[in-house]
């Protein structure tokens, strides 16, 4: 037994068609122009303050009832992807190459619906903060809002973000406490050797034969320097050397992507790429420059707030319906960077298994319009529950 809010229920309609109309004009990370300004004007309409600009195409509404310093802060991302959408129903994207296929006009419209609520509403005492994200896929829009002050000028005691999960059931949510979603990170390996006549080897120094070695020895970086109960990826995705079958290449490059669940794995396996890498080039006489770039912490739920939005989910859905040891998702989510500065979790939320059941950016995907009014909801109460009024 769901308890949607009847006051959301009642404006379900016009969830769904703010939804369809954001997905029918999807916007790449930090040029979410018209999505923002949409954002904007509905919560100013609702009654909310309104702060535009932070993390470029950012906004942030605010509401405040009665004088308990307490705030909270509720975040959704706005962004779609670089991708051509495949479906042909009426709100499909308007734009070629560019797509809602991770359903983040589902999350900006769940927001707005309790903005809405909320403000019409008023049955809490505090402040509550509702962050409108951009370029959450790959661009760093998380962390442009933290550099921008977003934590300074808008306090928050806990922030909360959710994200739709296909196949799980509309109605059902997933959490862990803890790590939950990966940090990734992606490198370059560049090899300098001493390139030479194909038939004449003894007077180069080969670098392809040094990049299979470096190759080959990072192998052993998850295998033999991550604890066995820790877990980790690096995958060699690229590699690039020569123009001929007679030439021993000058340089060669390899990259590629590492992945984990906590920042000291993280840390360890780019000390170890680059000491191998380092190491084995000097060994053979040539040299490795390794660059590892942290391209996303891993996203890490406070287990006090996990617990406790795991308890408000249930408030709404039953226990049943609330699974609070979730797998751990091999995926990247930039709200770690928010985490990261504010106490908090993060929760996902069932998108079903038939309409919009294909997995996030695939290009048949759509978000699903009946889990609007239950993402809205879960926002309202974790609002009233969190900010209670005393009287
Ligand atoms: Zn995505
Ligand atoms: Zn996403």
């Amino acid at each position: 037994m769901m308890t949607i809010d009847p006051r959301i229920t009642a404006f379900a309609d016009d969830l769904t068609a703010w939804r369809r109309d954001i997905h029918a004009h999807p916007e790449l990370g930090f040029e979410e122009e018209r999505t923002s300004r949409i954002v904007a004007e509905k919560l100013r309409q609702f009654g909310c303050e309104v702060t535009t600009g932070i993390g470029r195409t950012g906004v942030v509404g605010t509401i405040r009832v009665g004088n308990n310093p307490r705030a909270v802060g509720l975040r959704a991302d706005m962004d779609a992807l670089p991708m051509d959408e495949a479906n042909t129903f009426a709100h499909r994207s308007q734009h070629a190459g560019r797509m809602h296929a991770c359903g983040h006009d589902g999350h900006t419209t769940m927001l707005l619906g309790a903005a809405r609520y909320l403000a019409a509403t008023r049955n809490f005492d505090g402040t509550v903060h509702f962050i409108f994200q951009p370029a959450e896929e790959g661009r760093g829009g998380a962390e442009a809002m933290v550099k921008d002050g977003l934590f300074d000028k808008f306090p928050c005691e806990a922030v909360f973000g959710l994200h739709n999960r296909p196949k799980l059931e509309v109605g059902k949510f997933q959490i862990r406490s803890g790590p939950m979603m990966a940090g990734g990170g992606l490198f370059d390996i560049h090899i300098k050797g001493k390139g030479a006549h194909g038939a004449r080897p003894e007077s180069g120094v080969d670098p392809v034969v040094i990049g299979g070695h470096i190759i080959t020895a990072l192998q052993t970086v998850i295998s033999r320097t991550i604890a066995p109960i820790d877990s980790g990826v690096i995958s060699i995705t690229q590699m690039h050397a020569g123009d001929a079958y007679n030439v021993i290449p000058e340089t060669a490059v390899l990259r590629g992507t590492v992945r984990a669940f906590r920042k000291e794995v993280m840390a360890t396996i780019k000390q170890k790429i680059e000491r191998i890498a380092g190491g084995i080039a000097a060994s053979l006489g040539g040299e490795a420059r390794t660059e590892v770039r942290v391209a996303f912490p891993p996203l890490v739920n406070d287990p006090t707030e996990a617990q406790w939005i795991g308890d408000v989910a249930a408030s709404i859905v039953g226990e049943d319906n609330v699974n609070r040891n979730g797998n751990y998702v091999m995926a990247s989510e930039d709200f770690s960077y928010m985490l990261e500065k504010v106490p908090g979790a993060f929760i996902l939320i069932g998108n079903g298994g038939d309409e919009g059941g294909c997995e996030v950016h695939n290009p048949g995907y759509d978000f699903n319009d009946a889990a609007l009014p239950l993402g809205a909801t879960l926002w309202a109460r974790v609002v009233e529950a969190r900010l209670a009024r005393r009287d």
